[in-house]
């Protein structure tokens, strides 16, 4: 009889190879993850990916105060190489970020960069914490990456130093009701842009207007809130260029 298949009690990311018999250190705050919230005893498998060797299935050889380690047993799943799509938004209040950067990564964006516009409330973001969303998101969703979450930036600059040959996608709230389609987007690799609750000021409306590679969308005609036009845009450029088909 075939054994039955073992569904993996957690899923975590590791910064480490994979590979059949690798031996995998866990970091304390997974040690107290498997071993404190979940009770996991030494045999239990998990599943484990690094965003380079695919998804691994390990069982937990070692389990210590602090620390514990694995050991990878199978590929459950090569590595998958999604679209490639960024998000750039402006950061908000705290959970509002906190939502937007966990649904950018459920919804497969591949870099995440709060950017910095005039009438951006916060001026300060916790990198860290954004980050540790993401892996929370990835490993949650079954991303085979997690996306990078970079610090902040002004837009203006970050637009200055921009490489066109990455189209932007550009939600634009003059555009709110508009009756003009999205028409056909090509291929290749692209990026969201987000405002700010307070919306873009006229100088960044001239800049982007100026830039060929910015492509301005309604998003219907309300007025979204920034985390909730996030969700959108992104689910948007997914349903036409994406990996859902
Ligand atoms: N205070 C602004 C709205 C900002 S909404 C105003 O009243 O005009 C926050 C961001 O969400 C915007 O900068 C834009 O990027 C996006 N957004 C919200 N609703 C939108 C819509 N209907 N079309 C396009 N973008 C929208």
């Amino acid at each position: 009889m075939m054994p039955e298949p073992v569904r993996p009690r957690a899923r975590l990311y590791v910064d480490h190879p994979l590979g059949a018999g690798q031996a995998v250190p866990l970091e304390p705050a997974q040690a107290h993850y498997l071993f404190v919230v979940l009770r996991l005893e030494t045999g239990t498998q998990v599943a484990l990916f690094n965003g380079r060797d695919g998804d691994w299935l390990a069982e937990i050889t070692r389990r210590d105060k602090r620390g514990g380690a694995l050991a990878c047993s199978a590929q459950t799943a090569p590595q998958r190489a999604g679209p490639d799509l960024w998000l750039l938004f402006a950061p908000i209040k705290k959970a509002r970020t906190d939502f937007i950067v966990e649904k950018a990564v459920e919804l497969g964006a591949t870099r995440i960069l709060p950017v910095q516009t005039r009438f951006t409330n916060s001026e300060r973001i916790r990198r860290d914490r954004l980050q540790a969303h993401a892996v929370e998101a990835a490993e949650q969703c079954g991303a085979s990456t997690v996306p990078e979450v970079a610090g902040l930036e002004r837009l203006d600059r970050v637009l200055a130093g921009w490489d066109p040959t990455r189209r932007i996608l550009w939600a634009d709230e003059g555009r709110a009701g508009g009756t003009e389609g999205l028409g056909a987007l090509p291929r290749g690799p692209w990026a969201v842009l987000i405002g700010p609750e307070g919306g873009f000021a006229e100088a960044e409306r001239a800049q982007l207007a100026a830039l060929d590679c910015v492509t301005p969308i309604s998003l219907g005609p309300r007025i979204l809130r920034a985390d909730t036009a996030a969700v959108a845009a992104l689910t948007l450029w997914q349903a036409h260029l994406g990996d859902w088909k």
